[in-house]
């Protein structure tokens, strides 16, 4: 018997986002967290990119905001050793908010617990298997193991995916040997912080402030007499295999210090240890069947800041197309673009990290000069913007079926003010429920009848635009534009058009 509509394995950022999206398409998922509380490991310092703005439209962006810990910086980005500064644009095509990890999972649990989620904290899947029609997991909880059967099951379950290994999902990639290691800690009084910054340490002699390259790899101290709380980074090649969840100790801090510096480096208390790895794998498939993969699970990109917003991205496309299938309306294939979208997605931001990968890791004077003219072209404002949409993940057009699409089709769609007859709203404001939304922007009544067939799934809003970059769109739950048209050819084929683009997305009316 089907007890629930779709499992989500793992309450990461991913899994809890995805919960979310499928609680307001009306869906009950069932969450299942083999922790039993939320996890305290240090990860990310941040959220950045296109998520941003699709959590301004679903009207939590300044929620997220009051939470930060610390002001929002200028935005300025880490690029494979160079960096991408937007300080000089009044409009940065990218954003960041320094949400610690553990804070944006604790705001997205309350949000799932608003939404009346089903999270089971504590409840490991052990095993998965699928027929035509359901899936069946095995979980062992507190009281002892049970099976659960759900019409589907996505993968939010991490790097070391066990879903994605029952199902038979190959994940090529590359590993790379490079361990970065970062220490928030207090230093004994025998270590003096000298008034430039530097470390004077007995028995070894002075460590420069900054970075010190060595043979072994690359240390880096960043200190001020005036705080007893310095932080260390170091840099190097190792063969061990890590897990993210295991968390770093002073001890691993001091044998890397020890290797790398060759210093011995007596520390006081440890105020944050972070070791992060570098790895680029992408599963080659995002659905096999009734089982789905979404976040980490799916892809592990070999650069920093862009997992999550990732991640939490594949949640907002699949949700909707899974809750189609299950309340009965899915086009034939619906499911099957969250694939098709979302791997093209990854595959984008997999160039540029490898990318970064490459502009990072030499270490020689062609690879300085390298960066440097990197660095150069960075300082015009075309290329800039260009690289910020890709770090961001906003340059993003998902292929939409039929040729001559207009501009907007399969990009994120543009936060129009619209003035209706109950007064001024934005395509932002529509969004918030996560409803496909019709806009005429040309008042077209035909257009409006078309939809109107749809009006059960569909929203349709009649509105003038200040800017007008369509006459009439049509936006999916996850703010991309399914169809667009601009009325000015003598052969109106908007009608037509817009009626396949309904079928093709929401099914038949
Ligand atoms: C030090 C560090 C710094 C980072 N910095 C950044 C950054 O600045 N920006 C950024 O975007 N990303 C960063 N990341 C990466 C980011 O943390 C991950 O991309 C993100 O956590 C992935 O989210 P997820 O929900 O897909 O998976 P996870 O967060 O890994 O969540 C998976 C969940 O599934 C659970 N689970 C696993 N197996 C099972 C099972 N069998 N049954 C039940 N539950 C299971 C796990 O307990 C876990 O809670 C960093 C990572 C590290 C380690």
């Amino acid at each position: 018997m089907i007890e629930a509509d779709v499992i989500i394995v793992g309450a990461g950022p991913t899994g809890l986002m995805l919960a979310a999206e499928l609680r307001l398409a009306g869906v009950r998922p069932l969450v299942l967290e083999r922790q039993p509380q939320r996890r305290v490991t240090p990860k990310a310092g941040g959220l950045g990119g296109q998520i941003l703005e699709l959590l301004r439209y679903r009207g939590l962006l300044e929620r997220f905001q009051a939470a930060c810990t610390d002001p929002v910086p200028a935005p300025r980005f880490p690029f494979g050793g160079v960096h991408l500064d937007f300080t000089q644009l009044a409009d940065p095509p990218m954003h960041a908010l320094p949400l610690p990890q553990q804070l944006l999972e604790q705001l997205l649990d309350e949000r799932a617990g608003e939404l009346d989620v089903d999270l089971r904290r504590g409840h490991e899947v052990v095993g998965v298997s699928q027929d035509a029609a359901a899936v069946t997991v095995d979980v062992r909880g507190p009281d002892g193991p049970y099976q659960v059967i759900a019409r589907y099951l996505v993968g939010c379950d991490g790097a070391r995916s066990r879903v994605r290994d029952r199902a038979g999902i190959g994940f090529p990639g590359t590993t790379y040997p490079e361990v970065n290691r970062l220490a928030q800690v207090t230093l004994p009084d025998t270590v003096t912080i000298l008034g430039n910054g530097d470390l004077d340490v007995p028995g070894f002699g002075t460590i420069r402030a900054g970075f010190t390259r060595t043979d072994r790899g690359l240390f880096g101290v960043s200190a001020s007499p005036t705080s007893t709380v310095v932080s260390l980074y170091t840099i190097e090649d190792e063969s061990t295999e890590y897990d993210d969840d295991t968390p770093m100790t002073v001890t691993e801090l001091q044998d890397s210090l020890r290797r790398v510096l060759g210093v011995d480096l007596p520390v006081g208390k440890a105020l944050r240890l972070s070791r992060f790895t570098f790895k680029a794998h992408q599963a080659e498939r995002y659905r096999h069947r009734r089982i789905l993969l979404a976040g980490d699970a799916a892809h592990l990109f070999p650069a920093t800041g862009v997992a999550i917003n990732a991640g939490m991205l594949d949640a907002v496309n699949l949700a909707w197309k899974l809750a189609a299938d299950i309340h009965g309306w899915a086009p034939a294939g619906l499911l099957d673009t969250y694939h098709h979208e979302r791997h093209l997605a990854g595959a984008r931001t997999m160039l540029h990290t490898r990318a970064q990968v490459a502009l990072r890791r030499g270490h020689d004077v062609a690879a300085e000069a390298l960066r440097e003219v990197f660095q150069e072209l960075l300082a015009d404002e075309s290329p800039l913007r260009r690289m910020g949409a890709l770090v961001a993940g906003t340059d993003i057009r998902y292929p939409m079926p039929g040729s001559d699409q207009h501009a907007l089709a399969g990009t994120f769609a543009p936060d129009l003010t619209l003035h209706t007859d109950q007064g001024t709203t934005s395509v932002a404001e529509l969004m918030q429920t996560a409803r496909p939304v019709f806009l005429d922007l040309a008042d077209r009544p035909d257009l409006r009848q078309i939809a109107g067939d749809w009006q059960s799934r569909v929203e349709i809003h009649t509105a003038k635009a200040d800017q007008r970059p369509a006459d009439a769109v049509l936006i999916r739950p996850d703010a991309h534009v399914a169809w667009a048209a601009t009325i000015d050819e003598p052969a109106d084929t908007a009608a037509p058009a817009l009626r396949e683009a309904l079928t093709g997305w929401f099914g038949t009316p």
